[in-house]
């Protein structure tokens, strides 16, 4: 079984999709990571954040194994991540690793902004998972508080809507729900609330 679970920066998807692959006994990947990895390798190479052409080159030359997850989480490549995911030719060259992943045996959890509509459009659950921007930034900013990056509140309330806007208005794969997709707000719910909702969903898309 794949199960998708798409939706915006800081909504929960991710925290959803590891409980989903753990309670499922299914692999788990993180889409966002490897966009994360295209800005991160950029910045390594010495090259501007919007050079497609430079883009173009290190999306089918980068490895995988060359970035400690650390080094990917932080704010600023989050913010180059969602630069370089606009360019249709960074998209197109990381389309075949996520189809490789979803393949599986036996299935996967995939969770990003087009596991439903572009990746795997025929995975028989999917998610979409939103919270209002305010929630997202104050969960966002525990988390970095975590890592001990200093931002404020409003900084990253203003790098959410930005990463929204661009996220959503590109011309190529746009942040958007499946047609399909069942929705799932989690701005009033606790972590292990809205665990039990999306096993409930997707229980009920397997049931039916
Ligand atoms: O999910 P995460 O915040 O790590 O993603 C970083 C950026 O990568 C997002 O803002 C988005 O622009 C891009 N992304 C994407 N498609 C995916 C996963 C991430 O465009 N499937």
């Amino acid at each position: 079984m794949v199960i998708a679970v798409d939706g915006p920066a800081a909504s929960g998807k991710g925290t959803l999709a590891r409980r989903l692959a753990a309670h499922y006994g299914l692999p788990y990947l993180d889409t966002g990571l490897l966009y994360r990895m295209v800005a991160r390798a950029m910045r390594d190479a010495g090259k501007d954040i919007h050079d497609a052409e430079a883009a173009t080159v290190i999306v089918s030359t980068f490895d995988e194994k060359a970035f400690a997850e650390d080094s990917l989480r932080g704010r600023e490549i989050g913010e180059a991540a969602s630069v370089v995911a606009a360019m249709p030719a960074v998209r197109k060259g990381l389309i075949d690793r996520q189809r490789r992943f979803a393949g599986q045996p036996g299935g996967a959890v995939l969770d990003g902004r087009d596991i439903g509509t572009v990746i795997c459009p025929e995975a028989p659950a999917k998610l979409f998972v939103t919270a209002t921007p305010e929630v997202r930034a104050a969960r966002r900013h525990k988390e970095l508080a975590g890592r001990g990056e200093l931002a404020t509140f409003d900084g990253i309330l203003a790098d959410i809507r930005r990463r929204d806007a661009r996220d959503s208005g590109r011309s190529d794969a746009p942040l958007k729900a499946a047609e399909d997709a069942d929705i799932l707000d989690t701005s009033a719910l606790t972590v292990e609330e809205a665990v039990a909702a999306a096993i409930a969903i997707v229980d009920a898309r397997r049931a039916g």
